[in-house]
């Protein structure tokens, strides 16, 4: 691949309920990519986290994270990771995902609202897709407060499915006072946003979030952004981390961030 500087911070293993290879097999993809850091962020669901085993599944990914990020030294740098869907829906569970291991790389989002089911399981026939958006703008404003976390994954996560799989269009510069209010708390708190690069490989077409937020969050005066494919295969790996890097670079990215315990490297985008 033409980037030196290739990285990708959000990869799921088969530790993940979704993810499909090992963190073996999707090391090797990474390796043969000549990509350069690789932080496994596998998932753990707060609102369902004891009932559906994630306090177990996110232990037994860390240790494989260890094991890959030993045997690959030299070739990738493998980062211990976690992706913490809706801590604010328990708390309880978050902090002992947080506590469970020693991360480089926590990423934080929502993928559902209370009361609610996960934005891609949603009949949006009977839903009310404006209302539930506010909602979760409402609801990632609050995750951004709580702030345990080193980066935002995929800001308007929703659209992927409103906008890409249910054709409902969305205007959202209706939601732009929200989307600025989260900017500008990550801004004041050291945050990172993703740029999370899954949205091209599905009917969206886009990445979440888009070229204006991007845009926006520069302007704002920060430059921590982080990239991921959020790939749950193997060949995924580093998948549109290029075309996350050109629309980076367009937003007036010099650099994408990385993490080592949770400390932020910035790494120019060549
Ligand atoms: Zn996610
Ligand atoms: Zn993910």
């Amino acid at each position: 691949m033409g980037y030196k500087n290739l990285v990708d911070f959000h990869v799921h293993t088969d530790n993940s309920c979704d993810g499909h290879d090992s963190l073996m097999v999707i090391s090797e993809h990474a390796a043969a990519k000549g990509i350069r850091a690789i932080a496994v962020t596998d998932h753990a669901e707060c609102h369902r986290y004891f009932e559906d085993n994630f306090h177990l599944a996110i232990r037994y990914s860390y240790f494989e994270t260890l094991k890959a990020k030993s045997a690959f030294r030299g070739q990738v740098a493998i980062m211990t990771g976690i992706e913490l869907g809706q801590p604010l829906h328990d708390l309880q569970a978050a902090e002992d995902a947080l506590s469970a291991n020693v991360y480089d790389f926590v990423v934080a989002g929502l993928h559902l609202v209370r009361g609610e089911t996960d934005f891609w399981k949603i009949d949006y026939s009977n839903a009310d897709a404006p209302r539930l958006l506010h909602t979760y703008f409402d609801e990632l404003y609050e995750t951004a407060c709580w702030g345990k976390f080193d980066a935002m994954s995929h800001l308007t996560y929703p659209l992927r499915y409103i906008v890409g799989r249910e054709n409902i269009s969305v205007n959202l510069s209706d939601y732009f006072p929200q989307i600025d209010r989260i900017l500008s708390k990550l801004v004041a708190d050291g945050k990172a946003l993703e740029l999370n690069t899954q949205g091209y490989r599905t009917p969206y077409g886009h990445p979440t979030p888009t070229f204006e937020i991007l845009k926006r969050f520069k302007e704002l005066g920060w430059e921590y952004v982080t990239i991921g494919s959020d790939a749950h295969h193997a060949a995924d790996v580093g998948a549109n981390v290029e075309d996350g890097f050109l629309l980076l670079k367009r937003a007036g990215f010099d650099y994408v961030t990385i993490y080592d315990r949770r400390e932020p490297i910035l790494l120019p985008i060549i």
